[in-house]
C-alpha cells in the first residue's frame, strides 16, 4: 500500500467518524471548508434540540403534546389533574380485562351484552375504577340503545366532558372526574328535562343498592 493509500484510509476514517457519514473509498472527497460549516451548525442544532428534548422530559411534559389541548387526558394524568392516579400495571391488577378495556383504553362494550343495560332497582351507579358515584337510579331509563342510559349525572362536578374526535366521528365523551375513567359518550337525543343521554358502558360502573 503506498503512502498515498494509506494516508486515503486515515481521511475516509476520520471523516466517517467525525460525520458520522458513510462513504466508500471510491467517491471519498475530503470535505470542503463549506461543507464543514455546514455540518457544524446542523451538529450544534441537533445538540439544542437534544437539550431542549430533554428539558422537556424532565419536566414530566411530553414534547408532542405541546400543541394538543391542555385537557387532552394523557397531559391530564401526568399534571396531576386526577386525584386517583395508578399505574397501567395497577389497574390491570384491580379491574377485569373488559373493565380495563373499556376504562382505561376508552373502550366500548358490545351493546346489549353489559350487566346493567336493563338492570333496575334503586341504588347509586359508581366508578368501577375509584368508587366516585357517577348516576342515580331515578335518571336511568330505557333508551332501546343496548347500553345504561341516564338523563344526568349524579352530580355534574362528578362527570367530565371532553370532546372525542375518533373513529370519524365528532362525539362528547364521558369521563370520572376523580380517575379519568372512561365512561361513555354523551348525546343531545335524551329526554327532559336535560334533553341528553348519557351512555355509559356498564364496565365502567358498579352498582350499590340503596332502599328507597
Ligand atoms: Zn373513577
Amino acid at each position: 500500500m503506498s503512502i498515498w493509500a494509506l494516508l486515503k484510509a486515515h481521511q475516509i476514517a476520520a471523516y466517517r467518524s467525525k460525520f458520522g457519514i458513510s462513504t466508500s473509498r471510491r467517491d471519498f472527497r475530503p470535505p470542503d471548508r463549506y461543507h464543514v460549516k455546514v455540518m457544524r451548525r446542523y451538529k450544534t442544532l441537533l445538540a439544542g434540540a437534544a437539550v431542549s428534548a430533554a428539558a422537556l422530559v424532565a419536566a414530566g411534559c411530553k414534547p408532542d403534546a405541546s400543541g394538543d389541548s391542555p385537557h387532552s387526558k394523557s397531559s391530564a394524568v401526568q399534571h396531576g389533574r386526577y386525584e386517583v392516579v395508578k399505574s397501567d400495571e395497577e389497574w390491570r391488577e384491580q379491574l377485569t380485562p373488559e373493565q380495563y378495556e373499556v376504562t382505561r383504553k376508552k373502550g366500548t362494550e358490545r351493546a346489549f351484552t353489559g350487566k346493567y343495560h336493563d338492570h333496575k332497582g334503586q341504588g347509586v351507579y359508581k366508578c368501577v375504577c375509584c368508587g366516585e358515584p357517577l348516576f342515580h337510579s331515578d335518571t336511568k331509563y330505557d333508551s332501546g340503545s343496548g347500553w345504561p342510559s341516564f338523563y344526568k349525572p349524579i352530580d355534574e362536578q362528578h362527570v367530565e366532558t371532553e370532546m372525542d374526535r375518533t373513529l370519524g366521528m365528532i362525539r362528547t365523551e364521558a369521563l370520572c372526574h376523580k380517575c379519568g375513567a372512561h365512561l361513555g359518550h354523551v348525546f343531545d337525543d335524551g329526554p327532559a328535562p336535560t334533553g341528553l343521554r348519557y351512555c355509559i358502558n356498564s364496565a365502567s360502573l358498579d352498582f350499590e343498592k340503596k332502599d328507597p
